[in-house]
């Protein structure tokens, strides 16, 4: 069954280092591929045709940085900290207390809720973390609940050291790196680490890391998220895929992700919800580094699951062209999670891509807050 996709005004291929758009473009997809790319006149039969009427047709969002399965809210949380105070991370205690208690349905019901309300706008990947279980048995359960919803899973028992391992925190790290790895490895892909100060510190941090690789899992580091600290550098010591938040940069982070494979993913909905300065994304872009955009969907500080809201905040409050945030939506997320099958159009890539009531990818950032994912097709299948 072949999908002929006609009259699209405005497509962006990311095949280029820009967006690779083409004008008065199709696209045909054959099953869950793409199979051909190229201009209306020229376009190959097929099945069925899709008339979107001079639309922008994109690749679908790869949202390569949530935290999707948890129970509870804290709304109230957060209208403290809009009321004046601090955001400190300690909340997330309180999301690991009501995950623990809450059963596998009605976790499964929560996280297929939050990947539905991801999709609607038009993220066909989601990356998904544990870390609200930190206990053997919970980390796993939370990893086999994701694993539901997506192959892109990352064990994150190193999320926050539980309050009963205040006084020896190696005590928790040890068997983060023993028993809770050894559980979480068969639904985990990848392993991250929060390395910042109340969390984990540098050494912890590697040790954990290591431990994940030589279990064969990719790496990802949370860090330099709420101040200066060691996590970028060590994510780039240890080639991991990303380096994740990167608020507060000495010259000497930015060289050194300069000049290697991990990518800063930045993610706004943390600081508009923590009411923080933004990452200079600007001085990223500027030094060659490749930069993803993701919602870091959480309770606590960042509970949206929307990606055009991202690339809004991305314009807007951290100096990004609309291009360069459409970009790092959808290719940058890709090369974060390592994959070259997603965030981009091209024939033998997966067929994910959003069709907007829009002419135009600027559209996105242009009217912030306006539902514009008309269609969604993801696998091939329309959603
Ligand atoms: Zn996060």
């Amino acid at each position: 069954m072949t999908l002929l996709i006609d009259n699209i005004g405005e497509l962006v291929t990311n095949r280029d280092d820009g967006l690779g758009l083409l004008a008065k473009a199709a696209v045909v997809v054959d099953g869950d591929r793409i199979a051909w790319v190229g201009p209306s006149y020229h376009a190959p039969a097929a099945d069925r045709r899709i008339d979107v009427d001079g639309a922008a047709v994109l690749p679908g969002f790869v949202d390569s940085h949530t935290h999707l399965v948890f129970a509870g809210d804290r709304a109230a949380e957060f209208g403290a900290r809009m009321a004046g105070e601090p955001y400190t991370g300690g909340g997330i205690r309180t999301t690991v207390g009501a995950t623990r208690s809450a059963s596998d349905d009605d976790l499964r019901d929560s996280t297929e809720r939050l990947v539905a309300e991801a999709r609607r706008q038009g993220s066909t990947t989601v990356e998904i973390k544990s870390g609200y279980g930190l206990t053997v048995e919970d980390e796993a359960r939370l990893l086999r609940l994701a694993r539901e919803v997506t192959e892109e899973t990352t064990f994150l028992g190193a999320h926050v050291v539980p309050a009963q391992y205040a006084d020896d925190p190696w005590r928790y790290v040890s068997m983060v790196c023993g028993p809770m790895l050894a559980a979480a490895k068969p639904y985990a892909k990848w392993i991250d680490v929060f390395c910042e100060r109340g969390a984990f510190d540098e050494d912890q941090a590697r040790t954990i890391l290591t431990a994940g690789r030589d279990a064969g899992l990719g790496l990802r580091v949370h860090g330099n998220q709420l101040g200066p600290g060691p996590g970028v550098q060590l994510a780039v010591e240890l080639a991991a895929a990303s380096g994740d938040h990167c608020t507060h940069l000495s010259d000497a982070d930015v060289d050194a992700l300069a000049g290697s494979e991990t990518v800063a993913t930045l993610l706004p909905g943390a600081e508009f919800s923590t009411r923080s300065a933004y990452p200079d994304a600007r001085r990223l872009l500027d030094a060659g580094v490749t930069v993803a955009l993701a919602t870091d969907c959480n309770p606590g500080s960042s509970y949206t699951s929307s990606m055009p809201f991202c690339i809004a905040l991305a314009v807007r409050e951290m100096r990004m062209t609309p291009a360069e945030a459409v970009r790092a939506a959808t290719a940058g997320g890709a090369r974060a999670l390592r994959r070259t099958d997603i965030g981009v159009l091209g024939a033998g890539a997966r067929a994910d891509l959003i069709v907007l009531d829009a002419p135009s990818h600027l559209h996105l950032a242009y009217r912030p807050g306006v539902p514009l994912i008309r269609t969604v097709l993801h696998n091939g299948v329309l959603q």
